[in-house]
């Protein structure tokens, strides 16, 4: 096993790393769930979406501006447009904001209009982005790799670490495997393994790990239950209409539904939402 990061190891810093972003905190008892559609898509959608969540009790809302797509020819994003509707229905809602850097031409841009930055999986060795997230001013969401190993993940939030930033999440979003129902596998096992190595908080994010909307809610109650510090959730309002990951996504009732079910699974103290 690697003994090769330092910064992020539980032995360089017992307690539980604790990250604030507004009404937010993550890590120790704390829980967060992080809740928005796949992609920002309009101004209505945003605004009806951050509208539903405040109302839910959600303070922290997701939305991609710059869409990391298979395909050249799926809805990439609206950019910098993007940007500015999240942040303004995130200002008119109470929320804070996490969104998607993919590069490091784009990340100094992202800053100013997110709270967060999140860096997604296919990115997770994506060095140069790593080196420039550990410059930015802002708390970093890093998700696993599609096939990066739990070394690996922790390597890269070294990287941001070595850089100058300390304010890091680890996200579980699945790896590749041979189910061939789900789009990749939740490694539930990965949750406490990583809180056991590193100090830093560590979700989950049932929705891209499964792709099924179906599985959100049972995956959800495994990932509280084995002890996330929080859940990364994709809400849209219809979304059999949405752009992208469609077939993941909750509507509004099925995300209320959610926040019934993993309730008894929540740590008893310190719960961030109602
Ligand atoms: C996302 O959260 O918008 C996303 C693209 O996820 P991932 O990088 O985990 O695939
Ligand atoms: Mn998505």
């Amino acid at each position: 096993m690697s003994i090769e990061y330092k910064l992020v190891s539980r032995q360089n810093h017992v307690q539980d790393s604790i990250i604030r972003i507004g009404e937010n905190i993550f890590g120790g008892e704390n829980f967060v769930i992080i809740a928005g559609p796949c992609a920002v898509e309009s101004e209505a959608q945003i605004n009806e979406t951050a509208e539903f969540l405040s109302t839910a009790g959600i303070r922290m809302m997701r939305g991609g501006a710059f869409k990391p797509r298979t395909s050249p020819y799926s809805f990439q994003g609206l950019g910098l447009k993007g940007l500015q509707l999240l942040a303004g229905a995130g200002e008119r809602y109470g929320l804070s904001i996490v969104t998607e850097a993919m590069d490091i031409v784009a990340i100094e841009q992202v800053a100013e209009y997110a709270d967060m930055i999140q860096i997604g999986s296919r990115n997770m060795q994506n060095f140069p982005l790593l080196k420039a997230a550990g410059k930015i001013n802002r708390p970093v969401l890093l998700k696993r790799g599609l096939s990066a190993t739990i070394d690996e993940l922790l390597l890269a939030a070294e990287y941001i670490f070595d850089a100058g930033n300390e304010q890091v999440i680890l996200c579980e979003r699945g790896v590749r495997g041979f189910n061939d129902h789900t789009r990749n596998m939740l490694d539930i096992s990965a949750i406490p393994i990583l809180q056991k190595l590193s100090h830093l908080p560590v979700i989950a994010d049932p929705s891209h790990a499964s792709g099924r909307s179906d599985l959100v809610v049972p995956l959800s109650r495994a990932a509280v239950a084995i002890g996330a510090h929080g859940l990364m959730i994709e809400v849209h309002p219809n979304p059999q209409a949405a752009l992208s990951d469609s077939a993941q996504s909750l509507d509004f009732s099925e995300f209320q539904n959610l926040i019934k079910e993993i309730e008894p699974f929540l740590p008893t103290s310190g719960s961030s939402h109602d």
